[in-house]
């Protein structure tokens, strides 16, 4: 009897750090914000809430306009710095540390960080050119699926957090291997610049 108690007490105190928010005027219980309405999927995860973690996330230095690889890009030559289209108000190249294959990145022309800069062209253009882009990588390398997707700051896991660029990445089945995890290598049969080509002369015109 005592020892079950215990365990229950524990878990209970587990829950009180893992499970609530932040202690405070404001703190409420999980379980009362689950039956709040707020939208969110129900996991199995607990929540460490650690807000005084925020002073660690600022001031990275993230390129300007004039150090810029997305805004460098589009002054060069399409092959060498692997661009497969340009658009009216943004372009698609390859990212040049590939997840896959055909690992396209779709950009904005202008040097904006995250989605809710863009302006309602270039929202419409890069969802164009996104579809576009799908439908080009099925006709040319046969994929079987899609990873699509923003990271939205450094936070997020954007690698260059100042201009805004959304990651195509076609899927085979089974194209996942052991080598990432046991070698921190990937294996990609097709060389960039035989990617770049491919897709360029398929892309349509508009
Ligand atoms: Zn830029």
């Amino acid at each position: 009897m005592g020892r079950v108690t215990e365990s229950s007490e524990a878990h209970e105190s587990s829950e009180a750090h893992a499970g609530q928010q932040p202690s405070g005027a404001q703190a409420r219980p999980a379980e009362s914000l689950a039956d709040s309405g707020l939208v969110g999927d129900a996991d199995d995860m607990q929540r460490l809430w650690t807000p005084h973690r925020m002073v660690y996330v600022a001031d990275t230095h993230q390129p300007d306009q004039h150090d810029c690889p997305f805004c460098h890009a589009v002054t060069q030559d399409d092959e060498q710095v692997l661009i497969v289209h340009r658009g009216v108000y943004g372009y698609v190249l390859l990212n040049l540390y590939p997840y896959n294959n055909g690992h396209l990145l779709v950009c904005p022309y202008r040097h904006i960080a995250t989605y809710d800069e863009a302006s309602p062209e270039e929202v419409a253009e890069i969802g164009a050119m996104t579809q576009t882009a799908m439908r080009v990588l099925k006709e040319t390398m046969n994929c079987h699926g899609f990873n699509i997707g923003m990271n939205q700051g450094e936070a997020a896991g954007a690698g260059i957090a100042a201009h805004l660029h959304q990651h195509i990445v076609p899927r085979w089945r089974a194209d996942s291997n052991f080598f990432p995890i046991i070698a921190k290598t990937k294996s990609l049969p097709l060389l960039l610049g035989d990617v770049r080509d491919k897709v360029a002369a398929a892309w349509p015109d508009p």
